[in-house]
């Protein structure tokens, strides 16, 4: 019997278990695919000269991570390489905003948008220099972040903080025309927010997107060498040097709960897998709730939450390609970026997002595109690139405002028409791309879910970004911490706090609950109280949960 079992060998589950192994603890982790690494993989699925990822792709926040610092993944075969540019926004007029390695030349590049707005992104990186460390503390450390928040606070002063605050509640559109008189630097900050679920208009989506283009700029966007799949390989190895397991192709079909203590888990093959002190996880919220561990073990407020509360972020489409040269840029400047953005302004951004809230698939799709090659040249043979692109769709689709009638069935037809509107839009800023496709592979939602469960309907994060589900109220109203209402059960996914990302911050929150044991318990049984007072499952009557106390 194993100490603990692990659910999930995405990035979450590998770190959770890579620190329940340097404990000592025996550990194994199950794994629904046939490879581990959740949606941090890659493969030469496009052209076999070509390495592409699946998924993500980006690691700044993998870079930041004191967790992922501390595993020296390097000493298993990590490698991380740079781009020479972080990030290009070109416009179709030509012009280019990039987020360069050193802080000088993104400004001096931001000054020819409008005379001042190099000083004000001076400015906005002086601010994170002076309290960057400390904000990812706090964002990082699991509910409530005492220490770091201390030291935000005796760093600050009062008057600071709540200076701060409001920066960081602002929406990225408001932030954009505080700080920038020109189009350049409100693009980044707008277009960096949208990394997650946050349109210009979202409350956070400045301090969000503020804080992605300041990691942006102190550390890069950095990729492994060799592709996403590199990332995963190193947790793998750093987990089996350890005595750590993964087994593959193993799908969990439920936590086993006894008198309110999971004891294990078993799979689809119907093999019971004990763990003799925790379950983690790494799966979505709702998946462990609703799917995974019996309602009569869960307390009816949690699961009403979920029900009608429990938000999805955007869904996905992506497209991956095998370029027989570089992308032909009209804006030159977007050549040495590895992540490059696509709308013509922050209008278009607010119009892409309005678009998907009112559940129309965009007209003119928002793109994140990757260059990889740019990136990392082990991708591909020297002078092509190994490249895509990935736009958001609404979960649920009412209408197709491009008019090529896109349903959300995701059948060949519609994925072929919504992969050529991406090319399209890419054909804007570089005309002639399209010659240069040697091969390509479309991911519509339904096979991103199809790769990894955790992907809902194409979510990328593990449930939506909004201020309404971050903090304490991810991923329903209570403690944002990873205990659950059963004891040696943690919720070590993207689902958790802090949320999505490859930073490992939900898995190894969730290993350090289960690693203080009794004291876990006590705050298990704590969040148990909260969440149902009488200790008993209750029933109210259905209401808006708006309005529920
Ligand atoms: C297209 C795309 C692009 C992205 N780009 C970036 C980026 O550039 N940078 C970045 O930092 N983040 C990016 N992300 C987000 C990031 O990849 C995720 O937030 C992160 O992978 C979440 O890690 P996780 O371990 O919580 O879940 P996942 O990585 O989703 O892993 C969950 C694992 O659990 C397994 N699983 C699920 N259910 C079961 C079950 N019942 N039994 C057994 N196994 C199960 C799944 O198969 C999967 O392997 C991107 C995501 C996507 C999809």
């Amino acid at each position: 019997m194993a100490d603990a079992v692990v659910v999930g060998a995405g990035p979450n589950g590998l770190v959770a278990a890579n620190l329940l192994a340097d404990a000592g603890w025996d550990v194994v982790v199950l794994e629904e695919q046939p490879r581990p690494g959740g949606a941090v993989r890659s493969d030469r699925g496009v052209h076999p000269d070509y390495t592409n990822d699946l998924f993500s792709s980006f690691y700044p926040l993998a870079a930041a991570s004191p967790v992922l610092r501390a595993m020296e993944l390097h000493d298993h075969g990590l490698a991380w390489s740079h781009a020479p540019a972080v990030l290009a926004h070109p416009l179709s007029d030509g012009r280019c905003a990039v987020l360069e390695r050193d802080v000088a030349a993104t400004a001096a590049g931001l000054e020819e948008f409008a005379a001042g707005d190099g000083d004000a992104w001076r400015e906005l990186y002086g601010l994170w220099e002076q309290v960057g460390g400390d904000l990812l503390g706090c964002l990082f450390a699991p509910f409530p972040p005492v220490r770091s928040g201390l030291r935000l606070l005796a760093r600050t002063r009062v008057a600071g903080a709540l200076g701060l605050a409001r920066t960081m509640l602002l929406p990225a559109r408001r932030l954009g025309e505080e700080c920038f008189a020109g189009e350049g630097g409100r693009l980044l900050l707008a277009g960096n927010a949208l990394h997650a679920d946050l349109s210009p208009e979202s409350a956070i989506g400045g301090g969000f997107g503020w804080l992605m283009s300041m990691l942006a700029q102190s550390r890069g966007f950095p990729v492994p060498v060799g592709g996403a799949g590199a990332l995963t390989a190193a947790l793998v190895r750093r987990l089996e040097s350890r005595g750590g397991r993964v087994r593959c192709g193993e799908r969990v079909t439920e936590v086993v709960v006894r008198q309110g203590r999971a004891l294990g888990v078993r799979t689809a093959g119907g093999t019971a897998v004990r763990a003799r002190r925790a379950v983690l996880a790494d799966v979505s919220a709702p998946t462990l709730f609703t799917r995974l561990v019996a309602a009569e073990h869960l307390p009816a407020r949690l699961l009403r939450d979920l029900d009608r509360g429990f938000q999805w972020d955007f869904s996905t489409f992506k497209v991956d390609w095998a370029l027989d040269g570089t992308v032909p840029w009209t804006a030159q400047r977007a050549s040495g970026a590895g992540t490059v953005h696509l709308a013509d302004s922050v209008d278009e951004l607010t119009r892409f997002a309005a678009q998907i809230a009112t559940r129309h698939v965009p007209d003119r799709p928002f793109l994140l595109l990757g260059q990889m090659t740019t990136a990392d040249p082990s991708r591909s043979p020297a002078g092509t690139e190994s490249a895509w692109a990935y736009t958001h769709v609404p979960q649920r689709i009412a209408h197709d405002a491009g008019g090529d009638g896109i349903t959300g069935a995701w059948d060949r037809r519609e994925q072929e028409a919504m992969a050529d509107r991406m090319e399209a839009q890419v054909e804007r800023y570089a005309p002639g791309f399209r010659h240069r496709i040697r091969s390509r592979r479309i991911l519509s939602p339904v096979t991103l879910q199809s790769l990894d469960a955790n992907l809902h309907g194409g979510a990328i994060n593990g449930g939506t970004t909004a201020l309404h589900q971050q903090f304490v109220f991810r991923p329903t109203p209570g403690t944002g911490r990873p205990e659950t209402p059963v004891t040696g059960l943690y919720l070590a996914s993207a689902s958790a706090h802090p949320g999505g990302g490859v930073h490992g911050i939900p898995g190894a929150n969730a290993a350090r609950a289960a690693l203080r044991g009794p004291v876990g318990r006590a705050l298990g049984t704590t969040v148990r109280r909260i969440l149902t007072p009488s200790g008993h499952p209750e029933e109210t009557p259905r209401s808006c949960r708006a309005f529920r106390p």
